[in-house]
């Protein structure tokens, strides 16, 4: 297992420098919140501050309203992409892992209806609990599943191959925008059946190979 940390040393000795998260790419969620379906990819970052381990206690923020998990594979990248081929991106690849997208629903919404940007709900610290990764060695990514059980309850089951944007044209896409370091991490974003988090929710996770994880609300 390898891991990315923004406390410095990381799997390639560097910290994450960022997270990339695309919005909407699974057409059933887009539906479930009454977004319209992008025709670009809907980009935005989380800062280093926002990676936390996805195991153990996980602690919320309070007093800001309701808390959202969305469970979204985690590709984390081992060599710069800058304007990539999808070759490029099959070669940087590191290793594939889960994360949450945690989403300050409440906040988002009026944000949104603001026209503002939405980092105060997506970007807080804590927002990106990431799980160990397991190295990526040509596993087919538009097959991987994944799946979310809370308190014993199947809530979130999604595979790559329902992605609007595949793994590869995804991050050939934001490598246009944003160069990608060794040790960042892109979130290719969540399928239907995001939910509120209740402190002592019980959180099991399954994601790509054999990889698993559990972790408690605080
Ligand atoms: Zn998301």
């Amino acid at each position: 297992m390898i891991s990315a940390t923004c406390k410095g040393g990381g799997s390639f000795g560097v910290p994450v420098s960022k997270v990339v998260c695309v919005g909407r790419n699974y057409a059933a969620h887009a539906r479930e919140l009454n977004n319209p379906i992008p025709d670009t990819p809907l980009l935005f970052i989380k800062p280093n501050s926002s990676v936390v381990p996805l195991s153990g206690e996980l602690l919320l923020p309070r007093g800001k309203g309701s808390v959202h998990y969305e469970t979204e594979l985690a590709v984390l990248i081992g060599q710069p992409l800058s304007d990539a081929t999808e070759n490029d991106v099959k070669t940087a690849i590191a290793g594939l892992g889960l994360a949450l997208d945690l989403t300050l629903r409440d906040l988002q919404s009026e944000l949104k209806s603001q026209g503002h940007p939405w980092e105060k709900a997506k970007a807080f610290d804590g927002s990106c609990p990431l799980s160990e990764f397991i190295p990526f060695k040509d596993q087919n990514l538009d097959a991987q599943s994944f799946q979310l059980v809370i308190n014993g309850e199947l809530r979130q089951q999604g595979n790559t191959s329902q992605m609007l944007i595949p793994v590869l044209p995804l991050l050939v896409e934001v490598s246009r925008h944003f160069t990608l370091c060794p040790g960042d991490v892109v979130l290719t974003g969540t399928p239907e059946g995001v939910g509120e988090l209740q402190v002592g929710d019980v959180l099991e996770l399954q994601g790509p190979g054999e990889l698993t994880t559990r972790c408690v609300v605080g």
